[in-house]
């Protein structure tokens, strides 16, 4: 079956700067070119690209329009929206570029933000104990968080969450994940108890604010490059709607781009694992701007590699929630793979970095369940709730049928009557199948996983014909990781800072040195863009 990601979009540093060296040479032939500062590697500053024959790559830029402002914000996700209207808020002249022809990015799609020290977690009479949360997510990264900006981050969100309502946001309650912090902000209304995505919940209140305050706001008009004068960043090229270049200097440039997502090159460069097998969640235009103009001045990363994983999709499949994927991707049924071997327990699957580095150490995974179970979950219950799009545990998965028909009439899923059939089906080794199966049909009988661990409320058997599989794959949100800053959200580069450049959300590394921690801070990437996005406003203009 063919990768749902093979077609991404490659996004290379060299294919980056020859885009805006091509859009310079337009500008110039047209009799549009303007005086404009350099960029760091025309200064010689970028020593790794001289090195690794990148250097020829330097641009000439020939803007049409220069822009002056305080601060120009690149990317108008949670990040940059936040950064947005936080600096105007305090008196800036606000410039945010958004490659896309809407704001919020994948922001839209997130529903939560974690926060500590709330004003809803005070009326909920809930506390948290920042020593017991910092310890335990700082030794959840492996010590591999920047403990400073972590602890900054920590102690800065709660804040942050309160400033998001003061504007308008919604926040419905505080919840957890496996009952250890009660940071998880959901989005919604709390008048009437609704869920909603942060795209109604966070951005358009944040938008309609940044209106009002007059940022100016630039759709399809994505930073090309970043603008320098001696070692400090002045400004950024972009590339406006028409396709002219334009230069927008500032005291402050933020770069909230959305990390590398739809980078393969960065992705296998990054995290040294296959893109072909993974599959993207959100939306596409994150292909690692941000990282990459950063980089070329030599930026540090930290942990780039660290990414917000969410678990399995079925291959070639819609949308990853959608009815096929909660029956073969959200339950806990039985995975093989390649070999017609379980890998896992399947049972763990709300922890969403195991769950895509299961599959990710496998160089193929199917999703297998019977026709008991179909008909649990088809008339009963589901036992994996996603509130958010109406599947509840007690709740039967409506149009559960339905979506067995439709996945066998496209090709996605296979049906058989025995297990060897099914084996063929999935070109697998039918005796091997058929050997993990009696194998994993035994543990259910005796209520105990021997080999995984699964918990017996999971241990449902493959044993009543017709049986189902599906082939999946790994799912990503987002990435996690990218240019190292310091706890002011400044671009470092060794052991100084970048001046004038700062990188937040997506684009920015230092709080993480795993994957996502959704056991312990839940929302904590939309937190991390949001806080850093108002301490990177500040700091600019403080
Ligand atoms: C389905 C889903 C659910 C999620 N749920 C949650 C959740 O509940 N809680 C949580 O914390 N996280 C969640 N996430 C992850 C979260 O959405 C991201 O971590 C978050 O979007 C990061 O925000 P950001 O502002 O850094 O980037 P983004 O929201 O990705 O915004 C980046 C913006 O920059 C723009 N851009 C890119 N290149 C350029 C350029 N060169 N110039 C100008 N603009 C550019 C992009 O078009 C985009 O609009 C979820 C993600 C998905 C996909």
């Amino acid at each position: 079956m063919k990768s749902m990601m093979s077609d991404n979009n490659a996004f290379s540093r060299r294919s980056f700067l020859t885009g805006a060296a091509t859009l310079g040479a337009v500008a110039a032939a047209t009799g549009l070119a303007g005086c404009a500062p350099t960029t760091m590697a025309e200064t010689g500053g970028d020593a790794k690209a001289e090195d690794d024959g990148q250097a020829e790559a330097a641009v000439e830029h020939n803007p049409v329009e220069t822009v002056e402002c305080d601060v120009v914000v690149c990317g108008s996700g949670t990040g940059g929206m936040c950064a947005a209207v936080r600096a105007a808020e305090l008196g800036g002249a606000v410039v945010m570029l958004e490659k896309k022809n809407a704001v919020g990015g994948t922001s839209n799609f997130a529903e939560s933000m974690t926060g500590v020290g709330t004003k809803m977690q005070k009326e909920l009479g809930v506390e948290i104990d920042v020593k017991e949360m910092f310890d335990a997510v700082f030794n959840y990264h492996h010590s591999a968080a920047v403990g400073p900006v972590l602890h900054s981050f920590i102690d800065n969100s709660g804040a942050t969450v309160d400033w998001l309502v003061d504007n308008g946001c919604h926040f419905l309650t505080v919840m957890t994940f496996f009952g250890r912090f009660y940071t998880c902000h959901l989005s919604g209304d709390a008048s009437t108890g609704t869920s909603m995505l942060n795209g109604e919940a966070v951005i358009q209140p944040m938008l309609a604010h940044a209106e009002e305050l007059g940022v100016d706001i630039r759709l399809e008009t994505p930073m090309t490059d970043l603008a320098t004068e001696g070692d400090k960043v002045v400004g950024v090229y972009a590339t406006n709607a028409k396709g002219e270049e334009i230069l927008v200097k500032a005291r402050g440039v933020i770069l909230a781009t959305g990390g590398y997502a739809n980078n393969s090159e960065l992705f296998e460069e990054f995290t040294l694992r296959s893109y072909d097998r993974l599959r993207v969640a959100g939306m596409d235009g994150r292909d690692g701007d941000g990282i990459i103009a950063a980089r070329a001045l030599g930026a540090s990363l930290h942990h780039p590699e660290t990414l917000n994983p969410s678990g399995e999709c079925v291959i070639d499949s819609g949308s990853w929630n959608d009815n096929l994927n909660q029956i073969f991707s959200w339950q806990q049924n039985l995975r093989v793979n390649e070999e017609g071997e379980r890998f896992w327990n399947e049972g763990n699957n709300q922890e969403f970095a195991a769950h895509v580095n299961a599959l990710y150490t496998q160089n193929a995974s199917y999703s297998i369940i019977d026709a008991d179970l179909l008909n649990t979950l088809a008339t009963e219950t589901v036992f994996y709730s996603m509130p958010m799009y109406d599947v509840n545990i007690g709740s039967p998965l409506a149009g559960c049928m339905e979506a067995i028909d439709e996945g066998l009439s496209q090709g996605l899923i296979v049906k058989a009557d025995t297990i060897e059939e099914l084996a063929e089906k999935l070109e697998l080794d039918p005796a091997a199948l058929k050997a993990t199966v009696d194998r994993y049909n035994a543990m259910c009988e005796n209520g105990e996983d021997e080999d995984y661990g699964k918990a017996a409320d999971y241990l449902f058997p493959v044993k009543t014909a017709p049986f189902y599989a599906a082939a999946t794959q790994p799912i990503i949100y987002a990435t996690n990781g990218g240019i190292k800053v310091n706890k002011n959200l400044q671009v470092m580069a060794g052991t100084h800072t970048i001046e004038g450049l700062y990188a937040i959300g997506n684009d920015a590394g230092a709080i993480y040195g795993a994957d996502y921690d959704v056991q312990l801070m839940p929302g904590s990437c939309q937190a991390w863009a949001a806080t850093g996005g108002r301490m990177a406003a500040e700091h600019i203009l403080g």
